[in-house]
């Protein structure tokens, strides 16, 4: 049966079209299907196919601002099958399966010897395109990935684990990295506010690092959907007070600590309240630039922190791959829409007015593909769309 698996993978390698479709970012809110070529490679580069890219939050965050100049094909949480390889590549043949990072550090320069691996040049660069400026390309049929990627950033996807499983390795190191940051620990309570996919990957990660985890949201169906994964302490903030409902729950001190998985500033009061003097609290969604009220005697007085975490780090690459490919945690049942390429405005309209039903959106070129491998027989398996 793998043999058959394989052949079919193959199948999809044979011939490289000269065109393909691609979602383009035009400008802010202006997305189009658009016809453009099949990426080039050269020596050391792969050409990937791309079966599914989940959608980000910060693909949002630029689609929405227009921060970024057009055009640019976008996504960067990329699975798919190598459909050719540049001279010299040794490690991939067409028809492996692969899921892609699209930055990687150099790992030698000034700031990678100090950890601060989001200020080296070589990761400023964007490893992966499918045409335009470099920025993932992963809302395309196919993407060119670079040869510093091919030798550092790409990582082949056991038989067991799907092409939607395999596409959360980018969004688990940043939730581990999150985690990292926090030091969550035995005996501590954390809450985590937001039970989003983001949300419910921080909260599990917490209670395997030995904390008692409390989650909260405003939609029932997020609490339903994390109590699958073990986290049975939730708070429904639409019908009662999350301070005091964190307080009767930790003999009146509060959290030890919190997580805002929630964008927007609207409940870092809330995050900093719920914590007790001394706790900490993790900004994980609070991307846009601005200005926000927060009590300063709440950080000199009561000796709270408040703390940020964001992107991912190469550091926790191989963890991250560990707990995806190891499957660690269902993590397919945090995909609640699945759209082909032609819907990719719907599936950036989605993600940006998130549903109380809706978690991970992911846009699968490879929907159409044959079902040879778990990751087309998943489709559909839990999803609404
Ligand atoms: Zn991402
Ligand atoms: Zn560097």
């Amino acid at each position: 049966m793998a043999i058959a698996g394989q052949f079919a993978m193959e199948e999809l390698t044979l011939t490289l079209p000269a065109t393909m479709q691609a979602a383009v970012y035009r400008g802010a809110n202006d997305v189009r299907l658009e016809t453009v070529p099949v990426p080039d490679i050269g020596a050391g580069e792969l050409l990937v196919r791309v079966h599914t890219c989940g959608v980000c939050g910060t693909d949002l965050k630029k689609i929405a601002t227009g921060s970024h100049s057009a055009p640019r094909i976008f996504g960067h949480e990329t699975s798919g099958i190598v459909a050719a390889t540049g001279a010299g590549v040794d490690e991939f043949k067409p028809g492996d399966r692969v899921v892609c990072f699209h930055h990687i550090p150099c790992g030698n320069c000034y700031y990678c010897q100090r950890k601060t691996f989001a200020q080296c040049a070589t990761y400023k660069k964007v490893g992966c395109t499918a045409g335009f400026e470099p920025s993932g390309g992963g809302f395309a049929e196919y993407v060119r990935v670079m040869d510093w990627i091919v030798q550092n950033g790409t990582v082949r996807i056991p038989d067991a684990v799907s092409f939607e499983e395999a596409c959360f390795v980018e969004p688990v190191n940043t939730c581990i990295k999150g985690i990292e940051r926090l030091q969550p620990c035995a005996g501590e309570t954390v809450l985590v506010i937001g039970q989003g996919p983001i949300g419910i990957l921080l909260a599990a990660l917490a209670q395997r690092a030995g904390a008692r985890v409390i989650t909260s949201d405003l939609h029932g169906q997020r609490l339903t959907i994390s109590k699958d994964f073990g986290l049975e302490n939730s708070i429904d903030a639409s019908r009662v007070d999350v301070i005091q409902e964190v307080r009767r729950m930790t003999e009146s001190r509060g959290a030890d600590a919190a997580i805002l998985a929630v964008g927007g500033n609207g409940l870092i009061k809330t995050a900093l309240d719920a914590v007790r003097p001394g706790g900490r609290v993790l900004l994980f969604a609070q991307t846009a630039r601005g200005e926000a009220a927060i009590d300063p005697a709440a950080i000199c007085v009561d000796e709270k922190t408040l703390l940020g975490s964001y992107s991912a780090s190469v550091d926790l690459q191989d963890r991250s791959v560990q707990f995806v490919m190891g499957r660690e945690m269902n993590l397919g049942r945090l995909i609640s829409h699945r759209f082909p390429l032609s819907q990719s405005s719907e599936a950036f309209d989605l993600a940006a007015h998130p549903q109380p039903s809706s978690m991970k959106v992911v846009i699968q070129p490879g929907n159409s593909w044959p079902a040879s491998r778990p990751g087309s027989r998943r489709r559909n398996a839990e999803g609404n769309s």
